[in-house]
This record gives C-alpha cells, structure tokens and sequence, in this order.
C-alpha cells in the first residue's frame, strides 16, 4: 500500500467503509467572538468550515438525515463546524448525547482547537469509549508561529502540543490537520511541520491544500494580489514529501482540500480531488515510494 488511507482503514477495523454525518454542533469559535481573536483565520468561511451542512437543523435532525441517507451503513458522527469543544462540559455532553442515539454510529469524531482541549474535556470525551470509538481532530496547520500569527491561528504551537499530551493521557486518538499553500510558507516550512507532527503521538493526519474561498479574508488577500495559491506541480510535490516523511503508522484521513461546491476563487485546480489524488499516487508509485519511507 502506497500510504495508510482512512477507508482500508476503516475496512480492517468495521469490516467496511463508515459514512461520515457532518454535523453542525451550533458552537461558536474562540478566534472569533473575541476570546483570543476576531475574524476567525485567514482561510476559515462564515460556517466555520461546514459551508455544506444544512443551517439550523437540531443535531438529532442532521443525524437523522445522515443515518436515513445510507440505512444499511455505520457511521462516524463528525462534530465539524467552528471549535466544537467550546462550551462548558454540561452543554457539550448533552449536545454529544443528542447525536448518538444510533447503535449504528461507531465513531464519534470531534473537531476543534488545541486552546479548547483542557483535563475536563478530554475526561468527558474519554467516557464515550464505553459507547464507541472517539477521536479528536485539531487544527494545526503548520508548525510555525510566524506563518500562525500571519493567518491569525490564534495560538502558538506549544499549545498543540499540551492538547496532544492531554488527549494521549486520555487515551483519544488525535487526528491533526495541516495545510499546504499557506502564505509565505515555503518547502522548509512544511519540513519543520512534519518534524514537528512526528514529534507527537498521532493516530491520523489530514493533509489539506489551501484553497481561497470567496468572502474570506484570504480571497481579500488574493483578490488585492497579496496571496498567490499554490500550484497543482508544488502541491503534488510537496503532498508527496509529506507522506513519505511521516510516521508510517499515522492514518492519512485526507491528502487533498476540498472547497464547497460554488464558493471556490482560486487555485482553478481545486475543484478536481481526483485528479489530485491520482498525481500524488503516480507520483509515489513511480519514484518507488511510500507512507514513511524516509521516516526517522
Ligand atoms: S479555529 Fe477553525 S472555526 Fe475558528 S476561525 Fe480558525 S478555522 Fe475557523
């Protein structure tokens, strides 16, 4: 296998392919009502990167719907919109409780940031072992602070790493998320990032492109001529040292970004994963490469 994707994954684990039910938990985020930012990051659109899930819907009824859609499958409940442990530990019981009501829900799935994960939550979050398997997904990006500061991240990376130690002393699979293509970022970057996810212990990573999504700050950025997106060839390549770079046991959940449908400005190439997806296995199978070959 050229690199560890989520759905064999998920195959060898549930005997098959899990549906995922993205769900918006109504959370807000701390990097935009002002706790320790305004305006969110650079990239992040107004629904806090659920630009595809219906508004307004009750958590039970998007699961519903989810779980209606694909009667014969399981399912991971993904927490996905904004920081989705940013409330106190009352609110967020009772808004997990109201998503898994299903046996057929195996993974409960919780996206947020390194600042919101503290002792309480990840015990909270550790007590839905007994009902299935839980993991937390958090939004690194990149290793550097400069590049942080610069996308408005919010938090240094020193505080990934407290979230990481918390949530491994729980037990709770981390999946982390980076970004290729941010501004100012070049090849070295993206090395000290993956130096730095190997530094921890991960059960998965996502490897996201940035993409610019109309009404963000960033399409501001580039419609001003301030940001240039990042080209499919620089994408692919450095997609490929990623993956040949990292802990050979890591779980690849992602090796593209995926704008919503009708809100992509730019890069063009965004809009076919596919065609992203196969340059980057051409890639490895041609040059004889895999998942962690240069792992040290
Ligand atoms: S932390 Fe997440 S939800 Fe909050 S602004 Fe950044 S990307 Fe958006």
């Amino acid at each position: 296998m050229l690199y560890n994707n989520l759905s064999s994954y998920l195959k060898g684990t549930y005997g098959q392919r899990l549906k995922k039910i993205c769900i918006d938990g109504h959370f807000t985020c701390p990097n935009r009502d002002g706790r320790c930012g305004k305006g969110g990051c650079i990239f992040c659109g107004e629904r806090g990167a659920g630009e595809h899930i219906e508004e307004r819907a009750s958590i039970r009824e998007q699961v519903e719907a989810g779980l209606n859609s694909n009667p014969d499958s399981l399912f991971i409940a993904y927490f996905q919109n904004f920081t989705n442990t940013y409330a106190d530990i009352q609110t967020l019981k009772s808004r997990y409780d109201e998503a898994l009501f299903d046996e057929r829900i195996r993974v409960l799935s919780i996206g947020t940031r390194p600042d919101c994960i503290n002792e309480d939550i990840a015990s909270l979050i550790a007590s839905y072992k007994t009902r299935c398997d839980v993991w937390v997904e958090l939004g690194l990006q990149t290793a550097s602070d400069t590049t942080a500061e610069l996308i408005n991240r919010g938090y240094k990376s020193e505080v990934f790493t407290e979230a990481v130690r918390i949530l491994n002393k729980y037990s709770i699979p981390v999946v982390s998320h980076m970004m290729i293509g941010l501004p100012s970022e070049d090849d070295g970057d993206i090395h000290r990032t993956v130096e730095f996810l190997n530094s921890h212990k991960l059960f998965g990573l996502k490897i996201h492109s940035v993409y610019v999504m109309k009404g963000t700050r960033l399409a501001r950025l580039y419609d001003e001529g301030k940001y240039v997106p990042i080209t499919f060839d620089d994408y692919v390549r450095l997609a490929t040292y990623v993956i040949t770079h990292v802990n050979p046991d890591l779980i690849l959940h992602r090796i593209t970004g995926d704008c919503p449908d009708g809100m992509l400005a730019a890069p063009e190439w965004n809009k076919d994963k596919n065609a992203v997806i196969c340059a980057i296995q051409a890639k490895l199978k041609h040059d004889g490469l895999y998942q962690g070959i240069y792992f040290k």
